[in-house]
């Protein structure tokens, strides 16, 4: 019981890795390296549970341009990025 609450504390301190909604963890878009995650398939978000409510979660509210809110993560605020785009 105490080992299984101390393992919830530390998921819920770490901020997420999500895959990259945007190229959806290819780290490519279009034949180029990724401009959301930088070619890494994989992005920090704060909360991996909030999905971006603007672009559903998908990372862009138009094919080919990243959600801004989101930055393209797909979740609501990424770490460390504030303002991507
Ligand atoms: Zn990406
Ligand atoms: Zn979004």
């Amino acid at each position: 019981m105490a080992e299984a609450k101390a393992e919830a504390k530390k998921k819920q301190k770490v901020p997420g890795e999500v895959k990259c909604m945007y190229c959806d963890g290819t780290g490519k878009h279009q034949n180029q390296k990724c401009v959301v995650c930088g070619g890494a398939g994989k992005v920090e978000v704060v909360d991996t549970t909030q999905k971006c409510q603007w672009c559903k979660g998908r990372g862009f509210s138009m094919p080919g341009i990243p959600c801004t809110v989101c930055g393209g993560t797909g979740a609501t605020r990424p770490v460390n990025k504030q303002r991507l785009f």
